[in-house]
């Protein structure tokens, strides 16, 4: 029996859990070091008591920086083997979160399948869920219905979740009054626009935080507070809608805190390079340094088909800036459900835009892999140089495409090699260029 409802509150009591212990392993730090941290709220543990196989990782500035992959079961793919081969490859290349998107028929046996089966964080939207679990219409269901579908999500398992609490009813008179190109394009944040504006009703995810922070302390889910407003084009990024709810969610931050409750902030968006630190910035001092968990930012709205690649270059400049959290963002961005394909192009552009970041941060050990990189390249050993790559299998595919007249060189340069030309020199070596 434990002494203690979150990894908030064990921290603040000074005890030490096996998630907390295990984290710090992975991220080489003391268990003293990273204890003030979670205490402090400044790092999050996703462990919902009910998910017994999470292989337990931390999300905060000061750590490696994580990406999230969505995925779920949709009318498209209604397979829950299927889907969950893709959530255990997801995984395989290096996601540390899956969020459950499923968006068709029964959600339920699918979400237990995670939480019982993916070692990896498993979050999740209520109130996508909310309208599947009911199958009825958006404006007959009530505050309650909402509430106790995060009450299910807790008791299956969920680590975390995606809740936009801080949209209230003066938001909707903000979006009138601040006419904004691209209105509001989080996909929960619209439910629970289009619920208010039909019921008039504040949002229940509001006006009920303190049961939902009684929920999430039971259980030990983090919640994750959606940014409804966030800037959906370039136009509108940092306007007054978003940095309005981005003060309530400062707000609530607090509020959740004083519960034990892990919180982190989700953030923008589409948003030009010039004003990505500074909104990290901003978010760190509204927000007392939770964990900000960015959805890009997509730092150009003109490249459909290519946003993995838009979303990595702001997705790199936030997290080096103080991001902790990236959700990964597909060539199908925009566009269409990603496949298989899109899946990979997404986690690999996030995967490289996060250990980009962490270089930048002096995240322990974040160089290293580099480093080895660097020497195989030195040594033209190609086996050394898959080992160091994020996608080898990509790697070695492009190099067998196109093979080199000499195996130790590559088909780029061929005889004018400049690598082997120094090696040469260095050595004393006569160089054959002709
Ligand atoms: S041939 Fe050119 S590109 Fe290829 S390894 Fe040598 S220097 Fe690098």
């Amino acid at each position: 029996m434990r002494d203690y409802a979150t990894q908030m509150e064990a921290a603040r009591k000074g005890i030490v859990t096996e998630p907390l212990r295990s984290v710090a392993e992975k991220e080489r730090m003391t268990v003293e070091e990273l204890l003030p941290l979670v205490a402090e709220g400044k790092v999050v543990i996703c462990a919902n008591k009910n998910h017994k196989c999470i292989d337990p990782q931390g999300i905060g500035s000061m750590l490696k920086t994580k990406i999230n992959v969505n995925l779920g079961i949709s009318r498209d793919c209604k397979d829950y083997n299927v889907e969950m081969e893709k959530v255990m490859q997801a995984v395989n290349m290096g996601a540390e979160a899956i969020m459950d998107l499923s968006s068709h028929g029964n959600t339920i046996p699918f979400r237990r399948k995670l939480t019982s089966e993916c070692p990896a964080m498993i979050g999740t939207v209520p109130v996508y869920d909310s309208v599947i679990h009911y199958q009825r219409d958006l404006d007959t269901l009530t505050a309650k219905d909402f509430i106790d579908v995060v009450r299910l999500h807790a008791q299956d398992g969920v680590d975390f979740v995606t809740l936009h609490c801080g949209l209230t009813r003066k938001t909707i008179d903000q979006i009138r009054k601040h006419k904004r190109k691209m209105n509001i394009v989080s996909r929960g944040g619209s439910l629970i626009f289009a619920w208010m504006c039909m019921t008039g009703n504040e949002n229940p995810f509001y006006e009920y935080y303190d049961e939902i922070l009684d929920i999430c302390r039971e259980y030990d889910v983090t919640i994750s507070l959606g940014d409804a407003c966030r800037p959906g084009c370039l136009a509108d990024a940092s306007d007054v809608c978003q940095i309005e709810e981005l003060v309530r969610l400062g707000e609530l931050t607090k509020r959740a805190w004083e519960k034990d409750v892990q919180v982190m902030v989700e953030g923008p968006g589409h948003m030009p390079i010039d004003q990505i630190a500074a909104n990290m910035k901003i978010q760190q001092t509204i927000c007392n340094g939770a964990p900000f968990y960015v959805l890009g930012p997509l730092v150009t709205d003109i490249a459909p088909g290519y946003d993995h690649i838009t979303a990595a270059i702001g997705g790199s400049i936030a997290a080096a800036a103080g991001a902790a959290f990236l959700c990964y963002v597909t060539p199908a961005e925009h566009l269409a459900l990603p496949n298989l394909d899109d899946v990979k192009q997404g986690i690999i552009a996030s995967k490289i835009a996060a250990h980009a970041a962490d270089i930048a941060k002096g995240i322990r050990g974040s160089r290293e892999r580099d480093d080895r990189m660097a020497d195989a390249r030195r040594e033209l050993d190609w086996e050394a140089q898959w080992e160091c790559a994020i996608d080898p299998e990509t790697a070695k595919a492009i190099r067998e495409d196109r093979k080199p007249e000499h195996d130790d060189t590559c088909s780029m340069c061929g005889k004018f090699c400049a690598v082997r030309s120094m090696n040469k020199a260095l050595a004393g070596e006569h160089i054959d260029i002709l």
